[in-house]
């Protein structure tokens, strides 16, 4: 099953550079790997399954949305000492009191602000323009996940989308700096679509419908601490507010890194917690690490405003 999907890496002609051929074929995954095949489900839906299944879950989860954080304080003392204020779908503002708070509210995170925990960044940025398109074209690859490089003009990742008629490039742009990123991130869907075409030389598409386009502009990231407590260097204290995802780290939009690096923090999260709780009810004093062992407590207040295509 695993070997009938296959990813080609694409590359300039050895005889002809400004031209692309193909290069080789290469099974994707190796059928040894797992017993499962490999699938693109976009984020849109994997968001709605979660969101289905936490519905039906035995806690009955419903995700509020529409709900803006804008500043949280952790008082020293107190059942409740969490205080979050936030702003309603209505614009009234509100305060809610909990044990813990966990972040996930991406990587301009409000709540990693709060907590003063400071981000590393990579300094070479890197800008894509990201399109799913309907197209003609006479590019034999265009349904198959493909890996396309040109001698001079960047590169293409295809990805065919789900449903057989909608295809997604991330086109490669030029790296950004001070000087030239806002010409780079005012990029258009039809100066990316030229783009694209020059990368396949001597193959081309023309584009009859653009469903989705945005210009992403990533920078490897990785947050100093995961919580309030290692953020302030201080061991005694028991942590109270967490961040996960891209709060905590970005990566390039390529290789499928950030939404299954969110969703394996999700995951160890509540693991971690229920050890957490019962060394902690024996001995006070046990603090985990949460730089290498992150928690999902059961109160916690989770942020999330909208989903993305
Ligand atoms: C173009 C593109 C392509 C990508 N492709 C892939 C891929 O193929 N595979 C992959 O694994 N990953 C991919 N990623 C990365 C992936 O989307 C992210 O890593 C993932 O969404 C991170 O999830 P998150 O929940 O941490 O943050 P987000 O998905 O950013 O969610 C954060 C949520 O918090 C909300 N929010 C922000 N501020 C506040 C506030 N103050 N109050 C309340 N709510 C707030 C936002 O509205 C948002 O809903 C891609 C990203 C982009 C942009």
């Amino acid at each position: 099953m695993a070997d009938v999907l296959t990813h080609l890496p694409e590359g300039p002609k050895p005889d002809c550079p400004s031209e692309v051929a193909r290069g080789a074929r290469a099974a994707d995954p190796p059928s040894h790997v797992s017993e499962f095949p490999i699938l693109t489900v976009n984020q849109a839906r994997v968001i709605d399954y979660f969101a289905e299944c936490a519905a039906n879950g035995p806690a009955k989860i419903n995700v509020n949305y529409g709900f803006e954080v804008l500043d949280l304080t952790v008082h020293d003392s107190g059942e409740y000492p969490v205080e979050v204020h936030f702003m309603d779908e209505r614009g009234t503002e509100r305060t809610v009191r909990a044990k813990y708070v966990t972040g996930c509210d991406g990587a301009r995170s409000k709540v990693r602000d709060c907590i003063d925990v400071e981000v590393a960044s990579d300094p070479t940025a890197q800008a894509w323009a990201v399109i799913d398109i309907l197209a003609n074209t006479d590019f034999l690859d265009f349904r198959t996940r493909s890996g396309i490089q040109s001698d001079e003009d960047g590169s293409i990742l295809l990805i065919p989308r789900e449903g057989g008629f909608l295809t997604r490039f991330y086109v490669s742009l030029e790296s950004p700096t001070p000087e030239t990123r806002d010409r780079i991130l005012a990029t258009t869907a039809e100066e990316a679509i030229e783009r694209a075409n020059r990368i396949l030389n001597p193959y081309s598409v023309d584009v009859r419908e653009v469903t989705w386009f945005s210009i992403y502009e990533v920078r490897h990231t990785v947050a100093q601490s995961f919580d309030d407590v290692a953020a302030q260097k201080n061991p005694v204290l028991n942590p109270r507010v967490f961040i996960a995802g891209d709060a905590c780290h970005t990566h390039s939009a390529k290789a499928g890194q950030g939404m299954n690096d969110s969703i394996q923090d999700g995951w160890n999260l509540p693991g971690s917690w229920v050890k957490y709780s019962k060394v902690a009810a024996t001995n006070p004093c046990f603090r985990p690490i949460t730089t290498s062992v992150r928690m999902w407590p059961r109160n916690s207040l989770t942020t999330t405003k909208s989903g993305r295509p």
